[in-house]
This record gives structure tokens, sequence and C-alpha cells, in this order.
């Protein structure tokens, strides 16, 4: 009763106006009628639940009815969403407040959030710098003040990287954990929805109010989530040899960094939990497969967008003109490179040799998943080589900027789920360190979270 909805609202959109990091693509002039909506059934003695009037964020690739949706593509520019997605329904039923839709990479393709058909969005710790990506939009918003959690996407670390960028906690949830009803395709088997939240506690708080099977997501599962048996001290921290040489070579990662990292480590031990060198062999190929997986499904699932049945539209004199030059104009150049790969990795004469043994690396990175946990409770490892980059850095290269994803691609390419806890900073730019936990063990996620917190 201290703070009403309306003032908290309020407070989030001047930080939105103050801010200016191009965080929101589109703030919604309906959030304030909601607000107060909630604000009434406080004033009648009505009993809310815990999201009711909180300022909520939504990554622009989720569905809301009735509102744009774009996806940061112009070829969705002026799409309107014909219903909600699984997962706003369910916040929409707690009673969280939209605040609006946040910036992104098109079609979630990137991790600096400069691939928007909407302008970069920019770093609250410093604007030069990208807040990461492709939920760079929700990352910032979230570490801005310009709401209190936030909705992104991540298929292979959209959430976690820019959460660590920006100093605030990303959530991947196990795949099925989450339904994906109404959130835009990247690629299929491996996009999830997750929450990002200045607290450990806060994106807790989402994932329990968006989790469960939706049944019109097939994929979607009732996760018996398993409680966390140990307690903390006991457990078993793995660091994966393949991931990041706690002594030896680390080339491409920033000092701070690899420094910060072992900081983590001598802490945790200090705290007695015990540290634990394993060997995961398939990750050596994980950021590989995954470019070759991911492509080859963004390669069909954006098959769709020919100008007929969505968005923009490009007539020409046939039907196959008007789709090409409707495909040429409406989608930038880092989702065609990413369509190009992917149609030549799934092309009839390189099918085996690209996305067959991608496939083969994906199992064997699994099997050995399953084997670390028998050795470790929990797998650390940074979330990201180096805290936030240079805007334009990498956009040059894209080989570069695919591998600020080194330590996140895993965790989509098993269906793991993970979280980026902020832990450290170098020059004044926040880092983050990434926990694994075996399938549905979010719980154990959250609670070594908030330990480290
Ligand atoms: N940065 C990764 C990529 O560009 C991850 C994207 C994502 O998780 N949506 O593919």
């Amino acid at each position: 009763g201290k703070l009403s909805s309306r003032e908290l609202l309020g407070q989030c959109l001047e930080n939105i106006k103050k801010n200016k990091l191009n965080s929101f693509v589109e703030v919604f002039d309906d959030a304030y009628e909601k607000a107060e909506e909630i604000d009434r059934k406080v004033a009648e003695g009505q009993t809310i639940s815990l999201l009711a009037g909180i300022p909520v964020a939504v990554k622009d690739n989720i569905l809301l009815k009735g509102k744009k949706c774009s996806a940061g593509s112009k070829i969705l520019e002026n799409y309107v969403a014909p219903y909600s997605a699984g997962v706003a329904e369910k916040l929409q039923k707690e009673g969280a407040v939209f605040v609006g839709r946040t910036n992104m990479d098109e079609f979630a393709m990137g991790s600096s959030t400069e691939h928007s058909c909407y302008g970069p969005a920019k770093n609250p710790y410093d604007k030069k710098r990208v807040p990461g990506g492709s939920s760079g939009g929700s990352a910032a918003a979230v570490a801005g003040g310009e709401c209190l959690v936030a909705l992104g996407s991540d298929t292979g670390g959209s959430i976690r990287q820019p959460a660590s960028f920006c100093g605030v906690v990303g959530v991947k949830p196990t795949y099925g954990a989450v339904s994906r009803r109404g959130l835009i395709s990247m690629a299929s088997s491996l996009d999830q929805i997750g929450p990002i939240g200045k607290t450990v506690e806060d994106a807790e708080a989402v994932f329990n109010a968006i989790k469960g099977r939706d049944p019109l997501d097939s994929t979607s599962v009732e996760p018996e989530i398993v409680n966390c048996k140990l307690k903390i001290e006991n457990f078993t921290v793995g660091v994966p040899r393949e991931f990041f040489s706690i002594e030896g070579d680390n080339s491409g990662f920033s000092d701070g960094a690899v420094s910060n990292f072992k900081k983590a480590l001598e802490l945790l031990q200090e705290m007695g939990l015990e540290i634990k060198e394993i060997s995961i062999p398939g990750l050596k190929y994980a950021t590989e497969a995954y470019y070759i997986i991911m492509a080859s499904e963004v390669s069909s699932n954006l098959a769709r967008y020919d100008g007929i049945k969505y968005g923009f539209s490009k007539k020409e004199k046939t039907l196959l003109d008007g789709y090409m030059r409707t495909r040429k104009e409406g989608f930038g150049d880092e989702v065609r490179r990413r369509i190009m790969l992917g149609t030549y990795a799934l092309s009839s004469g390189y099918y085996d040799a690209y996305y067959g043994r991608a496939q083969k690396a994906r199992e064997a990175i699994k099997k050995d998943m399953k084997k670390a946990f028998d050795e470790a409770d929990i797998i650390l490892s940074p979330t990201t080589p180096t805290p936030a980059f240079k805007a334009g850095e990498k956009t040059k290269d894209p080989v570069e900027m695919y591998k600020a994803d080194i330590f996140t691609v895993a965790a989509n390419l098993t269906g793991l789920p993970a979280i980026s806890v902020p832990y450290g900073q170098e020059n004044g730019l926040p880092l983050g360190v990434q926990f694994m936990a075996p399938w549905f063990e979010e719980e154990k996620l959250f609670y070594m979270g908030k330990f480290l917190e």
C-alpha cells in the first residue's frame, strides 16, 4: 500500500524517457488503465496475486492480442497479433501490467540488439556499448528501472548474455518447461521464453507464473520441478575443462572475465562447496553445431514470410518475383545470411555432411552432459568471455559476434536450464556467471543464484 501500481508504472515510464536507451519499440497506451484496475482491486480489499500491478516488459517476438508484434523486423512492421502467447495469458491472469514491447535483434538473431529495424538499443552502464542480444531491450529495460521484470527468449543465449552485459539476472528454462505458443519462432527445437529480473527472486517469481504445460504447445510439459534436497554447502560445482581452462590459455577472454571467474570459484570454495574440474568433450563442437542447426531451422521457419500471409509485401508481375523482392527488402542482412546458410546446410547434397553431423554432435553433447551431472550437482562457467562490447565492434565480422555465445549455446542444444547471475565487474561494466542444472531442476538454479547473490 505504500506505492500504487500507477505510481510504480509512472516511475518506469519516466525512466524510459530519461534513459533514452531505445530499449522499447512501443510503450502501450493502455498500461495506466491496467495499473489502475489493480489499484482499485487493492482499495476494495480484494486478494491479488504476487505479480499483480507489476510493470512487465515483453520482447517484441511474444504475441499480445491486438498489439503490434514485429520481432524487430521490417517484414512484420505492422503485424498485429491475433492472439496472445501462452505466457502472456498467464501473466495477464496474474494481473501483471504490460509496459510495452522491447527492442531485439531481428527475429532474435544476434548478440547485440544492433540488428533491429528500430535501430540499436544501448547499454545503461555505457551508452556507447551494446546491451547484448537478442533480448537486449528487455535486459536494458530491467537494468534501467524501466520495468520491474521482463520476458525474453533464448535460442542460444539471448536471455543470459544480455542479462550478463546489463548486470541483471536471466533464466533460460528447461526446454518444454514454458509454453512457446505465440513466440515468433526462430529455431523451434532451441527456443525458450524466460524471465529477466533484477534479482534471482524476481526472475523466479516470473518463472513460476509462466511455467507449465500448454495444451496448444505439444512440446510443453507439466514439469515435475525437482526440489533440491541437498544443502548448498554440500554442492559439487563442476567446471568444464573444455569451456574454460582454470590455469591455462583463455584466448578470446578479457582479463577481467578470467580473474573475475576465478574469484567466483574461490568464493564458493571458501563457502565450503567443492569445485571440480570436469570434462564434457562434446562442448568443443557446441558453437559450430548450434550455428548449423539453428540456421537450418531458421531457413525453414522463416519460409512463411512471403509477403502474402504476413506484414510487409511488395507486389511484382510474377508471384516468384514478388516473394523475392518482399524477402530482399523485408529482411535484414543477418537474417538473410542465416537463411542462406541454413538452406545450404539442408540441401540434398550437403544434408548429411552438415545438418546430420551437427545433430550427431548435439546428441553427443547431451550424453556428455548427463554423465557430467553424475559428477557435479551444478555446472559453472562465465556467461560471456568479455563484458559488453562497443557498438559497431563486431557487426562487420559475424563470426566474431557468434563467438560471444560460446558458453550459452550448450544449454539450448541439450534443453538444460541455465541462469546468469551478475558477479563482479571489469572497468565498471558488469560481468556474470552461468549455472546449468539437470533438466527441470530450475529450483537448484534459484537456490544457487540466491546463495551467490
Ligand atoms: N546470439 C545467438 C544468435 O545469434 C543467440 C540468439 C538467441 O538466443 N535468440 O543466434
